[in-house]
């Protein structure tokens, strides 16, 4: 599972589906889209308009691509119907967050990490650096600096 969307460049249609924490997630890969002129919907989830959301995904034409922010059982949920309908793996993201997660940027290999809020510390999965949990928050990574944890 992803932890940040990544922009895949040249689509027909860029969909956004997610809730209020879901657009700040997605800011990144939203300024991209807007940079290049994409086309680009919002879709706001809510669990109780699934069905809408079925409809609305069947809609779409080829070459759209579909981002998705949201809690694991929700995720899991849009998930389920985007494959029923026919989004591949490469015409989709998947990203999985929960209110108790923090994005933690690597200062060394400047990949982003997941962490519980009241982490201190942790490992980069990327380069196994140990990091310290910084309160400093990037606002350009969308993320808390991990600092190498001094042992
Ligand atoms: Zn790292």
């Amino acid at each position: 599972m992803r932890i940040d969307p990544v922009f895949i460049e040249g689509k027909r249609k860029y969909i956004f589906c997610s809730d209020e924490h879901g657009l700040r997630v997605l800011s990144s890969v939203f300024e991209h889209v807007k940079k290049e002129k994409s086309a680009y919907e919002w879709y706001h989830f809510s669990a109780e308009k699934r069905e809408l959301l079925e409809e609305f995904l069947s809609k779409q034409k080829m070459g759209t691509f579909l981002y998705v922010v949201l809690p694991y059982s929700e995720l899991h949920i849009v998930q389920t119907i985007a494959a029923h309908i026919g989004f591949s793996s490469d015409e989709a993201q998947f990203i999985e967050y929960s209110e108790k997660w923090i994005s933690i940027f690597c200062c060394r290999c400047h990949e982003l990490n997941r962490a519980e809020e009241q982490q201190t510390e942790l490992t980069c999965h990327q380069c196994e650096l140990k990091l310290e949990v910084s309160d400093h928050y990037s606002e350009l990574h969308h993320a808390f600096l991990g600092y190498p944890a001094k042992s």
